[in-house]
């Protein structure tokens, strides 16, 4: 371990200066947290000498693990190359032309336009612009509001908050006010005595009341994560999606599917849009279009905006300073290439994914867990007291979060989202590494029940 600081002092500086993001930032300058410092293959080591095996790929980006060198070393001969060149004002470079084309072929064929940024909120920011745009020119400048859904994640800038609907950040930002929310497709919270299909169309058409109760001529779009991912892995009815394409097909509106935690193979296929067999207008990416190892987000533009915008000409007026950066792209282009070249994709999808999935369908019988969900390489296990009932284990979700602590004591990384287990492994894991994955799991399952005596 190369340490100029020794770990406590570290750790003190950590807590005296730093602000985490969505940290209790009072308990953290009290008690801190943990210090990464390395990281090999899927597993992560931190200052004070533990080692974890990585359940959620960093956040949820790492999707091929911490050695892919190929992209450190596309990285490092980039910026030896050209470190930085803006694509502004006519300007152009040669990796953000190549991952353009690159993003082209692997996306639907109505997709042949992207908007670089450099992260998944900026690229959500920029589909609100795209769309203003597109129906400005369109001559329909009253078609302004958004229909998102409650408890997505779609980022953290004012705007991408506010296309969120988790409610705890709405509390502490006053969102745009032409966003509007329907409810998740959560069949485990909010299904009752519905069978999950009578359930999934259900909520699916609470968009198009939405949209009546608003008007159709004001709606411009309706955005959603094929699966929603830091909302609890919520895996919608198979009658979910089929529903809200044909609402969107029959409604004058756009649909616009963040696949920021999706792409890149998560669900087993490129994108969750593949999936589902779902078509967009736009598509969010980032995350593990890098693999995690640089900052890149961006949106997948279809003809139908782009030869709007492309027509009428006159300046799109947004651009971030590093919209297409070099080093960014260059990694892009590696990681895409990775992708190809190994098939790693597809072996998730016919291997390792369904091997994930069947290991954690096994916990389905244990005491506390009532519910077990997941596609291709990401899951989650809701956690209860009563699987009848689903009476929850305590109070404010404090059971999952004992059991996240647990698994993370006991070496392994997951997260807790409300009263779910989640998880999503690197898709580079071996078969005997998801079983120890799901053996950690296990053991803080058994250790949080008798914990609070169930
Ligand atoms: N959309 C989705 C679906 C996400 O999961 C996230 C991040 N977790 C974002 C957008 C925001 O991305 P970023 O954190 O890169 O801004």
């Amino acid at each position: 371990m190369n340490m100029k600081v020794s770990s406590p002092a570290l750790h003190q500086l950590d807590q005296s200066h730093h602000f985490h993001p969505f940290t209790d930032l009072r308990d953290y300058a009290a008690h801190g947290g943990r210090i990464v410092n390395r990281a090999e293959h899927i597993y992560i080591y931190d200052t004070d000498g533990h080692r974890m095996l990585d359940g959620m790929s960093g956040l949820w980006c790492c999707n091929l693990g911490y050695s892919q060198h190929q992209i450190v070393e596309a990285i490092y001969r980039q910026l030896q190359e050209l470190p930085f060149y803006n694509n502004f004002f006519r300007c152009s470079n040669q990796p953000a032309v190549e991952l353009a084309k690159a993003l082209v072929d692997i996306t639907p064929a109505r997709f042949n336009h992207v908007f670089f940024t450099n992260s998944g909120s900026e690229a959500n920011d920029t589909n609100i612009r795209l769309v203003h745009r597109y129906y400005d020119l369109l001559g329909k400048p009253e078609k302004k509001l958004f229909i998102s859904r409650k408890n997505a994640y779609h980022g953290s800038t004012i705007a991408a908050g506010s296309l969120g609907g988790m409610s705890g950040m709405h509390e502490q930002v006053r969102g745009l006010d032409y966003v509007h929310h329907i409810n998740q497709p959560n069949w485990f919270v909010n299904g009752g005595d519905l069978s999950p299909e009578e359930f999934g169309i259900e909520v699916a058409r609470e968009l198009e009341t939405k949209i009546d109760e608003l008007g159709e001529e004001r709606v411009a779009a309706f955005i959603a994560e094929p699966i929603q991912g830091a909302g609890g892995v919520i895996i919608p009815p198979d009658t979910y999606w089929p529903e809200i394409q044909r609402i969107c097909d029959e409604r004058d509106i756009l649909l616009i599917a963040d696949e920021v935690i999706c792409g890149f193979g998560r669900t087993g296929d490129w994108f969750g849009s593949d999936t589902y067999q779902i078509k967009p207008q736009l598509m969010t990416f980032a995350k593990a279009i890098t693999n995690g190892y640089i900052p890149l987000g961006g949106v997948m533009i279809s003809d139908q905006i782009a030869d709007v915008l492309l027509a009428h000409g006159g300046e799109f007026t947004h651009g971030l300073t590093y919209s297409g950066h070099p080093a960014s792209c260059a990694a892009g282009l590696a990681t895409l290439k990775t992708l190809h070249e190994t098939n790693i994709i597809q072996t998730a999808a016919t291997t390792i994914g369904p091997h994930l999935q069947s290991r954690l369908r096994e916990l389905e019988s244990h005491p506390i867990v009532g519910e077990v969900r997941g596609k291709g390489m990401f899951a989650a296990l809701e956690l209860v007291r009563d699987k009848h009932s689903r009476e929850r284990l305590a109070p404010e979700s404090t059971g999952a979060v004992y059991c996240r602590d647990r698994a993370n004591a006991n070496g392994l990384m997951v997260r807790q989202t409300g009263d779910a287990m989640i998880t999503a492994p690197p898709l580079v894991s071996t078969m005997a590494e998801i079983d120890t994955l799901v053996e950690k799991l296990h053991q803080a399952l058994d250790e949080t029940a008798a914990h609070y005596g169930v």
